[in-house]
């Protein structure tokens, strides 16, 4: 056997082994080359059959590779597109939040007492906010000279200034000056405030005090304290009333309103209303005074109760250390709400200018 023998191509003839190799490149080039377009023709001199299946292979792979990636991205896609998965996720967290508000509140710490620095900060915070919401405070009884406010504040004690308002027209209309007061007669007096309640003790302090500015003062109203606690029925809280808004002069008021929100509001434990005075008197500038006296009283008639606090409906809430004492619940708390606050008249027959309520209305149609 030749050594030829052992190789096909071995025993080929040059001429046979050139024209393989010519269509080997051949048919490696067009391997190589771009995919013809279907209407494309063959190239010249390649194998019609080899380039149809070089053709086939490269279009099934080129649809291949997209029908695969295709298939990658709408499972990539997919998820995406379903995110109204976030419904899922919003339940999720609805679930978190109820969880966490189930979540018992950790045991907080003792509070720390507060200094004398900040309750004073907070004490004029709270007096900025309430000149906010009464920016119409005023005293609640009806008078037009001091004479007439010194007799309606010492008849207010143990009653509202409502009914006070209700009955002194008629008093002031029979005895419109200290001398026409201190000149009547007793039984008539008693009679015409009988409405305020005591009103024979009362009937006493009136005439005496009509008594006293008529001799000592002139028949005028004394404007220093000193000379108006002396007068028959005439108390530190009375003189402050009239000083204040009978002659400007700066005078804190303490009532039962003004000492109980005061304790509430923890600028004083005390009971007394003569150290609750001096107490806030540190706190507050002269000029503030007056004002804030009537801003404390208007709070505790309208919001601040002493058996209801509407704490729900209390726009000082944040700076109160007694929020809760009182109904939380805001609808509730709403419905606690007096005078102009809950819509109805006021206290005064003649209120000023600028009060947003109504006016109370007369005895007779009360
Ligand atoms: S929060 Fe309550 S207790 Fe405090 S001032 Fe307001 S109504 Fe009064």
């Amino acid at each position: 056997m030749s050594a030829g023998s052992d190789s096909a191509v071995g025993e080929q003839p040059a001429a046979n082994l050139k024209k393989a190799t010519k269509e080997s490149e051949s048919a490696n080039r067009a391997a190589s080359a771009p995919a013809p377009s279907p209407g494309a023709s063959a190239t010249p001199g390649t194998p019609k059959k080899a380039v149809k299946k070089t053709v086939a292979k490269k279009a099934a792979a080129k649809k291949a590779v997209p029908a695969k990636a295709a298939k990658e991205t709408a499972a990539k896609k997919a998820p995406a597109k379903q995110a109204p998965a976030k419904p899922a996720k919003t339940a999720q967290s609805a679930k978190v939040a109820k969880a966490a508000k189930t979540i018992p509140a950790r045991p907080t710490k003792p509070a720390k007492p507060e200094s004398h620095l900040s309750m004073v900060r907070r004490a004029r915070r709270i007096n900025r906010e309430l000149a906010d919401v009464y920016p119409y405070a005023h005293p609640e009884l009806d008078f037009r000279n001091p004479f007439e406010l010194l007799v309606a504040t010492v008849l207010s004690a143990q009653t509202t200034d409502l009914r006070v308002n209700q009955t002194t027209p008629a008093l002031f209309a029979a005895y419109p000056t200290p001398e026409d007061l201190a000149a009547a007669d007793p039984e008539a007096v008693e009679q015409l405030i009988r409405p305020t309640g005591f009103f024979r003790a009362k009937t006493k302090s009136i005439m005496g005090l009509a008594a006293a500015l008529r001799d000592d003062f002139g028949g005028n109203v004394p404007g220093r304290l000193e000379d108006l606690v002396k007068l028959p029925g005439v108390g530190r809280k009375t003189a402050n009333v009239v000083l204040g808004n009978a002659f400007g002069v700066p005078g804190i008021t303490v009532d039962t309103h003004f000492g109980r929100l005061v304790r509430r509001w923890k600028w004083t434990d005390e009971e007394d209303p003569v150290k609750v005075e001096a107490v806030v008197a540190e706190i507050f500038p002269k000029s503030e005074w007056t004002m804030l006296s009537h801003r404390v009283v208007f709070h505790g008639r309208r919001i601040c109760h002493a058996r209801k606090p509407a704490c729900g409906a209390c726009p000082i809430a944040p700076l109160c250390p007694a929020y809760g004492e009182g109904e939380t619940d805001p609808d509730k708390a709403k419905k606690l709400l007096k005078y102009e606050k809950g819509g109805f008249p006021g206290q005064r027959l003649s209120p000023p200018p600028d009060y947003p309520g109504l006016p109370a209305p007369p005895l007779a149609a009360g």
